[in-house]
């Protein structure tokens, strides 16, 4: 009787140990571990999502610890990803910067603009200049709503989206008209 194989194969594990480089990704110590933000779940799985690059990192033993220990912590860090998220679309969020772990291996930064601002952002006026895209980070800020909540709506649909490459962003206009109450009708001839 042969036992089903869960974990990740091995050029899979290969290629998150090089995009880690080997060390812990929250803390640059030796990497030890290759962690499933997404939990493998009983008796293996059908999720292909699960042993995607995009749900494994690597860490050091500590760190591994520590995400297991704060959960409520590591969840809000992208550390953890609940069961019916996206790893994709979930970034890890390390002393404030975002970082997207992509489905063929890549760690590709969020440039974000505003992150330690603070919570006024809702009072500021929205800038209607600048680019004609701009990254969720900067839409969700607009929006003043939660990170994950950001990533999930984008995911819905809900928040209007573009990916190019490996990066999502928000057309500027279509957001605008979104948070002004603008009804994108037919014409009615
Ligand atoms: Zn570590």
């Amino acid at each position: 009787m042969t036992r089903r194989k869960t974990g990740p194969d091995r050029g899979t594990v290969e290629l998150v140990r090089w995009r880690d480089r080997d060390k812990c990704r929250r803390c640059r110590a030796v990497g030890e571990q290759i962690h499933h933000r997404k939990p493998r779940g009983m008796g293996g799985t059908r999720d292909e999502s699960i042993n995607s690059p995009a749900n494994l990192v690597l860490l050091c033993q500590a760190c591994h610890g520590w995400v297991e220990t704060f959960r409520t912590e590591a969840r809000e860090q992208g550390w953890l990803v609940s069961q019916h998220a996206d790893p994709r679309y979930q970034p890890i969020d390390h002393e404030g910067r975002l970082t997207f772990l992509t489905a063929d291996g890549k760690a590709v930064p969020e440039t974000t603009t505003n992150h330690h601002e603070g919570d006024h952002l809702m009072s500021r006026k929205p800038s209607t200049t600048g680019t004609e895209a701009m990254t969720v980070e900067e839409a969700r800020q607009l929006l003043g709503i939660g990170r994950n909540q950001a990533y999930e709506a984008v995911r819905r649909g809900d928040i209007p989206s573009l990916r190019i490459g490996d990066r999502i962003l928000v057309p500027r206009r279509r957001l605008m008209a979104l948070i002004n109450g603008d009804v994108e009708e037919p014409d009615r001839g």
